[in-house]
């Protein structure tokens, strides 16, 4: 259709051409001149330009489909490839999950002494290896998540959860954080003042994740001797969770971009270079998932910060299970 129409405008401009040459060069001979010759001016001009107009704009828009229709398919080729990194992706981090279980549950056995006494040298480097291997197994399951996100398949089940069994949750993890904080001379403080009757939609494993990741990074990114702190707060819209820290802080200019895929501020990247930053990403998706709010509060770098996310409370009677792809 769109090459109709470049010939239309082909075919258009030539006449506009061939109207113009014959004025210009006063053909007698000519049928046209004789015409053109016979109306007013303005209405020669007229002819002309409208012929010329729409020569130009006949082609442009036969020249710009032509790039559109280039633009699309390369779009395809592009979005094709994307789809089969990320199928890559997924089929090597969910085939790496099994072995590193397996070494997991090996050296978690050897751990406890179940094929004899260990010395404390022995000790430390099997402490050593299982702290590796669980930031791996993390580490795969941020990309797995993240590779399901993009093409749309990655799942939460929503229940309807008390913010008691919620705070119950976080609690704990707080607590399983405490060894590390305290190896780092870290204070972890933690403080609720939750409306227990009150419930939310939530897939708790998720939130649990989320709760985890930001523990996580508060204590990664505070030096030692420093503080954090997680509060716990209900009203009658929302459920809030907040961790603030007394750490490196985020540099004012970058703070916008740290729930961005892979962003990881520069000051975080002269402290530790291990991150991946896909945590604060996968936080926000699952929180957006969830219909819930994340954000970050920072005075600046060496400054300390607060990462903050609220869930809505809903009504008991809303208990259903629910399956959201997010
Ligand atoms: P990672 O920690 O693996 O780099 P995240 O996605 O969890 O990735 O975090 C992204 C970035 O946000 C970090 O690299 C760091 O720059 C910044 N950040 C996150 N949490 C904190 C924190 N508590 N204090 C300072 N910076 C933080």
């Amino acid at each position: 259709m769109h090459l109709a129409g470049g010939m239309i405008g082909f075919l258009a401009a030539l006449i506009a051409l061939h109207l113009i040459h014959t004025i210009a060069n006063g053909d007698e001979h000519s049928f046209i001149y004789h015409w053109l010759k016979e109306q007013s001016p303005l209405y020669a001009f007229a002819i002309i330009a409208s012929f010329s107009l729409t020569g130009v704009l006949a082609i442009g828009q036969y020249v710009n489909k032509k790039e559109l229709r280039y633009e699309l398919r390369k779009n395809k080729e592009l979005d094709e490839a994307s789809q089969a990194k990320t199928e890559a992706i997924s089929f090597a981090s969910h085939e790496l999950r099994t072995p590193l279980t397996a070494v997991k549950w090996g050296i978690k056995s050897l751990l406890e002494e179940d094929f004899g006494q260990i010395s404390p040298e022995q000790k430390k480097v099997l402490e050593d290896v299982y702290q590796t291997n669980e930031n791996m197994q993390t580490l795969l399951a941020d990309f797995l998540d993240s590779s399901k996100i993009d093409i749309g398949k990655l799942e939460i089940s929503l229940k309807n959860i008390s913010l008691t069994e919620m705070e119950r949750a976080i609690k704990q993890l707080a607590a399983k954080k405490q060894p590390l904080a305290k190896k780092k001379k870290i204070e972890l403080k933690y403080d609720a003042a939750v409306n227990y009757p009150s419930h939310a939609l939530v897939d708790l494993n998720r939130i649990s994740q989320v709760v985890d990741n930001l523990l996580e990074n508060a204590i990664n990114y505070t030096p030692a001797g420093g503080a954090i702190k997680v509060s716990l707060s209900s009203n009658k819209n929302d459920f809030k969770f907040s961790i603030t820290d007394s750490g490196i802080g985020i540099p004012a200019k970058e703070q916008a971009k740290v729930f961005v895929k892979f962003f990881r501020a520069t000051n975080a990247r002269k402290l530790r270079s291990g991150g991946t930053g896909l945590g604060l990403y996968l936080c926000k998706r699952l929180i957006d998932g969830h219909q819930g709010g994340v954000w970050v509060e920072s005075a600046g770098a060496g400054r300390g910060s607060r990462f903050c996310f609220t869930l809505p409370i809903r009504a008991r009677q809303e208990t259903e299970e629910l399956f959201r792809k997010i």
